[in-house]
């Protein structure tokens, strides 16, 4: 069979494990580089991603670098506008072929339209392939052939697809797909690109990648629990299986004061692991179980995983959700977006407690716990009436693991926008404290000028001045402010 010459694009899958487009490309290539295009549009700190998120993307690109070379070629960083760079990549070095792994966010569908237009010119074939997905998009319709707008009934037709399929059969965490060496570009090829308007963006490119990382406040230290990188990501998941927290998951997942879930969020999100890889984690963690409650808890968290892949598919099937509420009536709503109350809620000043550690761990860490990100968000909807896409926007700006997809569905789920069919869902912040942090562990972590108040006190947010020390008193009344958005609730139905 005649092998080609081949550029691989890694987007969303900064690994060279269980990697299907780069798999394949290793395989039918003569001569194989990579190449990653650090994208402005996609580095807006502003719009489009964080620090703690840089910061992951930056040393998880370092990583994959020396795996590259480890296998025999190099992974070029480029710097700049995708459409232009990959092109004159292709030109330069002559390459026959183009190989990446879809991705389903609507900037990039439109994205990797054009540059199909562009290189078919140049008469480069281009092999794309669907790997951050369990189930193929396609393959997850209803009966009538439409996407699932209901979770229970998409998470059925998923697993009931999975276990039919033989991923399951597969219990290795790692899964070597790629071969060990790739032949990479001679010296000659690549003193072309030295010589070339690329090598000014290779080596500004580079600089980028340390760009992301000075003055990056996550860079060498602990402070955000999901790690980067490929090996990290694949110890993250053994620890979480080997230490017994999978096990254990039904009861701990939504006690935040616990480091009971897997971090493997922003692992996910950016693909320094495959999601077969922790599915099948998952399998042999199953396989291990003792009893019926880790095997109820296992697959609790393969319920999770679920979720992941409902959105990823809501947002494939309905690409509008981007821009707003998927029932349109929530257009209507009259929201008072109230600048100073939304600053409290960004900074954790609103002088309820459990909010606020919630959104101090969130600016400390770059992560929030998932029982919190729900309260947090029911808040700032349901009690402060500000639009959740304010809310929205704020955490893509702060979360290492911010996605379109999920974050879009986790608040349009709070808010009660999207398309989940309960309407009123409304969180109590001290009762929701008093069941998830019943000791207030979380609570005087985060906010640790509050430690000596008594633990009813902090639950209840009723805390005396004199022992205030600061922190403010609470900004609303949780009771008043429910009945206000259920009359202005009442107004737009
Ligand atoms: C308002 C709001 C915003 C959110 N924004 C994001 C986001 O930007 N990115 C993101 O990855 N998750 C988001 N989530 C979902 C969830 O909070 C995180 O995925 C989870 O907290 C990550 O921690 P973990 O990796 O330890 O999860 P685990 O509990 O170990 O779960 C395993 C994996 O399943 C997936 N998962 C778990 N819960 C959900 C969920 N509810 N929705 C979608 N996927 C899920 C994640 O990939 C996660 O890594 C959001 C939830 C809410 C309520």
């Amino acid at each position: 069979m005649k092998k080609f010459r081949s550029i691989f694009w890694h987007r969303r899958d900064l690994r060279i494990e269980d990697n299907i487009g780069l798999f394949e490309a290793s395989k039918n290539s003569k001569n194989l580089i990579g190449v990653y295009v650090l994208d402005p549009n996609l580095l807006n700190l502003n719009r489009t991603t964080s620090e703690a998120k840089n910061w992951f993307l930056a040393k998880s690109l370092l990583e994959l670098q020396k795996n590259w070379v480890r296998r025999g070629s190099r992974l070029l960083i480029l710097n700049g506008d995708p459409i232009k760079l990959i092109s004159k990549l292709a030109d330069l070095i002559k390459a026959e072929c183009i190989y990446w792994n879809d991705n389903i966010e609507p900037y990039e569908i439109n994205r990797d339209r054009l540059i199909k237009e562009h290189l078919s010119k140049e008469k480069i074939k281009i092999y794309t392939f669907l790997d951050q997905l369990i189930v193929k998009p396609n393959d997850i319709k209803t009966n009538d052939d439409k996407p699932y707008k209901v979770y229970g009934p998409f998470y059925r037709k998923w697993i009931d697809i999975i276990t039919k399929s033989n991923i399951s059969m597969n219990n290795s965490i790692k899964i070597s797909r790629t071969s060990k060496k790739i032949r990479g570009l001679n010296e000659r090829e690549l003193s072309s690109i030295k010589g070339s308007e690329l090598n000014y963006c290779i080596s500004r490119e580079s600089k980028s990648v340390y760009d992301l990382l000075t003055s990056n406040r996550f860079n060498n230290t602990n402070l955000c629990p999901c790690k980067p990188g490929e090996s990290e990501s694949i110890n993250q998941l053994n620890f979480f299986i080997n230490s017994g927290s999978i096990n254990s998951y039904n009861q701990a997942r939504d006690v935040p004061s616990l480091e009971s879930t897997s971090n493997l969020s922003a692992a996910l999100s950016l693909g320094t692991i495959s999601c077969r890889a922790v599915w099948n984690g998952a399998q042999v963690s199953k396989n291990m179980a003792n009893n019926e409650y880790q095997l109820n808890s296992i697959d609790t968290w393969i319920k999770e995983l679920a979720w992941r892949e409902f959105y990823q598919n809501a947002l494939i099937n309905f690409p509008e959700l981007e821009n707003g509420p998927y029932r349109e009536k929530w257009l209507k709503f009259p929201w008072q977006n109230k600048p100073d109350w939304f600053k409290a809620w960004e900074n954790g000043l609103t002088g309820i407690p459990i909010i606020d550690a919630a959104m101090r761990q969130l600016k400390n860490s770059g992560w929030m716990h998932n029982r919190c990100r729900m309260i947090v968000a029911s808040f700032l909807v349901k009690d402060l009436l500000i639009n959740w896409k304010w809310g929205e926007l704020f955490f893509m700006k702060s979360l290492v693991d911010g996605d379109l997809a999920s974050n879009n569905g986790g608040w349009q789920w709070s808010a009660s926008s999207g398309m989940d069919p309960k309407p009123m869902r409304i969180f109590n912040p001290s009762r929701q404290a008093a069941k998830f942090d019943e000791n207030c562990d979380y609570i005087r972590k985060w906010i640790p000028e509050l430690a000596h108040v008594s633990t009813p006190n902090l639950l209840s947010g009723e805390i005396i001045s004199a022992e205030r020390k600061g922190y403010p008193s609470p900004i609303i009344n949780h009771k008043n402010q429910t009945s206000i958005f259920k009359e202005l609730y009442s107004s737009i139905n």
